[in-house]
């Protein structure tokens, strides 16, 4: 009997799928799409069994959606600028470009090895000129309709990337990427106008059915919007006003100071002239606090009073204004109306500087002592010292405030949302150049399109110094100004890599293409995503930045679809020893190593039976053996039968006995059951179950009977290896090739389930008396009563058990159970 030796399989089926192209997508067909994406990597090292997971999921995907008759999409690439790149090139003394094309080749070998149905001939690598062109290009839509400018500000610095940092890549006042402190800068930087999608970003979330909850819940986080009133407190003594926002106007009335951010302009407008020196001073000290630290809630508060003061617009009171350090100038107006009894920052500061604190919303249950007050009392509640809105619930006189507010004309109702704009300048060599040049007579002037790509120049010194490495590059640095002619300078500073990957779900639909970044007739055929598979981590950044990208080329005229991804899966990682796979802690599992032992399809298969895929799961030794029992035993029982059924047709099958009904209807009930695993939430863990169970009952089979079922053995092999082929597509090959087909089971369809094998016909019916067990008997389906009960009582066991008892009464349920009575 032919053994299983994956290696005498895989590699050559691998071959063959290669050089048939089958797996290579028609850019047009009868059938109907089906777009299916995993979240491409940076190519910063060797993949381990945690990134293939992303893989193998996608693949099983591709495979089953093929044989269901889709017209599908399997692209791949690499998101290969960036930071990791870098940083790693910078330690192994390399170039960035030789480092991140070495390491795709060896990503792409490993992928290979483990058979997953790419359409290489799409293959997208963003470092390429022919991909970064056409990032730059976008960089110029946004630019020219006003969504991509410059400005001075105060901006998120990591002190070992040495560059700038969006804010959604600071995760708890660290670097996303390498965990170091975020401190800050001013510096001016490149931003795109995301801030103007913010409510669309927002509500378009309703239409994504087909997301997980908590991505959709941090992004409408991330976004945050909150109502309320812009409000404008008067200067004393100067002609301006102070605009604030502020979601709790109900308190208005207990405004006694205003709080200004240190990095506000403001505060050098309205300090006092006696106070300027001693301002600076306390700017100072604030500058070197760690604005993550100095803006929490236990931070110690911290201000310093300006000299002047404000017009509480409703009391007439004149009002302290400070300059506090617990104040973000980037949120807001950088400015707040200070509420001391109602809000425990301003609380907090009050007592500090001995302000007067106001109660104006009173606890319904026991009334307020301000003087006795120990924290703010931030709840709702009645209003009181409120003028006309005494005696009111203070949620109930909200609407009635802001339109007060409106009518006396002190501010209007406002929206606001914690989404800021994407900063995309980055000081690092190993990106996108942003495509645009400073004459000293035009300006900014945005490079042409004819001109595209700004190339990247290869022979730069790249260590991270803080300094844009381009602008040492004289002759990077060095151009004519395309609108005068003039001398000019480029910009030094390159694009975030998020912008890369913002956009290259369409590249796949025209990887080639090279006067457009896409067609706009095959990216509208292609697009949207039907499925895209990737890391919950990617919730607020790729994943926002990608819909943002999506909207603004949809209100250009691109696209005709407004949001990239109709259904997300996020799968869970794989640890060992309780830990996320990581080189520093050693307990990285490779691919290729497990594909030496037990063959790619042992390592499929195992990856996607160890939980349900969109849970963590712990890598197990034990585990991945006992899958590779299971791969064996099929193996081993299918060659068993594989000479006598080779040459029978699964016709005319006519079943003998209960045995061979049962295994029929077994095939067709694992047939059904993984037809539905697959489509009702990626159950590919139960999926497998399933082929396990249904492998044991064909050794059961094999082992009992004397008389083999042919035509019933032929169908049953040949429908399990289409049911497996998409976890173990080179075992599922070679059966399919051996039983004598000439076709490639990739191309087959999935198989459909025989409603009529599915029926029972018998059914064991237990009996009890007085309730205890006491036999089963087999019966036709839906047998009735009347005849149950001959037959029960005809059974020799019951009968000795009813001996001298009188019947008292029979309960029967249907196709279960019969109850008798006796006395
Ligand atoms: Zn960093
Ligand atoms: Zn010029």
């Amino acid at each position: 009997m032919k053994e299983y030796i994956p290696s005498k399989i895989e590699e050559k089926w691998q071959e063959i799928w290669d050089k048939e192209k089958v797996f290579e997508t028609p850019q047009r067909s009868e059938k109907k799409k089906f777009y299916n994406l995993v979240m491409f990597p940076y190519p910063s090292g060797t993949l381990h069994v945690g990134h293939v997971k992303n893989y193998v999921i996608g693949d099983i995907v591709a495979r089953y959606k093929r044989m269901k008759g889709y017209n599908v999409l399997h692209p791949f690439g690499y998101d290969a600028f960036g930071l990791p790149a870098e940083n790693a090139a910078i330690k192994n003394k390399i170039h960035p470009e030789k480092w991140t094309f070495k390491n795709i080749e060896i990503i792409k070998s490993q992928i290979k090895k483990i058979g997953i149905s790419y359409d290489w001939a799409r293959e997208v690598i963003t470092c390429t000129e022919s991909y970064y062109k056409w990032t730059q290009w976008i960089f110029l839509k946004l630019y020219e309709n006003g969504l991509a400018y410059k400005k001075k500000a105060a901006v998120n610095w990591c002190p070992s990337c040495q560059t700038v940092l969006a804010n959604e890549q600071v995760v708890d006042g660290k670097c996303e990427r390498c965990g170091t402190e975020v401190t800050m800068k001013h510096l001016e930087q490149w931003y795109f106008k995301i801030t103007d999608y913010a409510e669309r970003l927002l509500n378009d979330l309703e239409k994504l059915e087909g997301w997980p909850e908590n991505v959709k819940t941090m992004q409408k986080n991330w976004i945050g919007k909150s109502t309320g009133a812009e409000i404008e407190f008067p200067v004393d003594g100067l002609d301006m006003k102070i605009k604030i926002f502020t979601t709790r106007p109900d308190t208005l009335w207990g405004v006694t100071f205003m709080a200004i951010a240190p990095e506000s302009p403001l505060v050098e407008t309205l300090v006092t002239e006696d106070r300027k020196e001693e301002l600076s001073k306390f700017l100072r000290k604030v500058s070197l606090e760690d604005r993550f630290k100095r803006t929490s809630l236990e931070a110690e508060k911290e201000g310093f009073f300006l000299g002047r003061y404000a017009i509480n617009p409703v009391t007439k009171e004149k009002i302290p204004i400070y300059v506090a350090n617990y104040i973000l100038y980037e949120y807001g107006t950088g400015a707040i109306m200070a509420v001391p009894a109602h809000d425990q920052r301003d609380f907090d500061f009050a007592k500090k500087y001995n302000l007067p604190i106001r109660v104006v919303i009173d606890n319904p249950e026991s009334s307020i002592d301000a003087s006795k007050m120990e924290k703010a009392y931030e709840e709702e509640g009645v209003m009181v010292n409120s003028g006309p809105f005494d005696g009111i619930r203070s949620t109930k006189a909200l609407g009635k405030i802001i339109e007060y507010i409106e009518k006396e004309g002190i501010g209007k109702r406002s929206v606001q949302y914690k989404l800021r704009d994407w900063l995309i300048s980055r000081q690092r060599y190993w990106g996108a150049p942003i495509p645009v040049v400073y004459c000293e007579k035009c300006g900014v002037v945005p490079v042409p399109e004819k001109d595209l790509p700004v190339k990247l120049p290869k022979d730069v010194e790249f260590l991270p110094t803080g300094q844009s490495p381009l602008s040492l590059d004289e002759q990077f640095l060095n151009t004519t100004c395309p609108k005068c002619g003039g001398p000019a300078k480029r910009e030094a500073d390159t694009m975030d890599t998020f912008v890369d990957s913002s956009w290259y779900y369409l590249r796949y639909v025209n990887p080639k293409l090279e006067d457009k970044p896409f067609d706009k007739e095959d990216v509208n055929y292609w697009m949207p995503v039907n499925q895209y598979i990737g890391g919950v981590e990617h919730a607020v950044l790729h994943l926002l930045y990608s819909r943002f990208i999506t909207k603004v080329l949809h209100d250009l005229g691109y696209l005709d679809f407004e949001e990239p991804f109709e259904n997300l899966f996020t799968q869970g990682m794989i640890y060992k020893d309780g830990w996320k796979m990581s080189k520093s802690k050693g307990n990285v599992v490779s691919p290729d190593e497990m594909i030496k032992k037990y063959g790619a399809d042992t390592l499929r298969t195992y990856i996607l039976f160890m939980a349900p895929p969109e849970k963590d799961a712990e890598w197990s030794d034990a585990g991945i053996e006992g899958v590779n029992r299971f791969l064996k035993r099929l193996w081993n029982n299918v060659y068993s039968i594989l000479p006598k059924i080779k040459d029978v047709k699964a016709e005319n099958i006519q079943l003998k006995d209960k045995s061979e009904k049962d295994l029929r209807r077994k095939l067709h009930r694992i047939i059904k059951k993984i037809t539905e695993d697959i489509e009702g939430g990626f159950k590919f863990n139960t999926a497998i179950a399933g082929l396990m169970e249904l492998n044991n009952s064909l050794s059961e089979y094999l082992n009992k009977s004397r008389e083999l079922n042919l035509p019933l053995l032929r169908e049953l092999v040949e429908k399990l290896t289409l049911i497996l082929s998409p976890f173990a597509p080179h075992m599922a090959e070679e059966i399919w090739h051996d039983l004598g087909n000439e076709t490639l089971i990739v191309n087959e369809k999935w198989p459909s389930y025989d409603e009529s094998a599915l029926q029972v016909d018998e059914v064991t019916i237990i009996i009890q008396i007085n309730g205890k067990v006491r036999g089963k008997i087999l019966a036709k389906v839906d047998t009735n009563e009347e005849d149950i009960k001959k037959l029960a009582f005809e059974n020799p066991k019951i009968s000795s058990y009813l001996k001298g008892k009188d019947v008292v009464k029979v309960i029967y349920v249907k196709n279960k159970l019969l109850n008798i009575v006796v006395k």
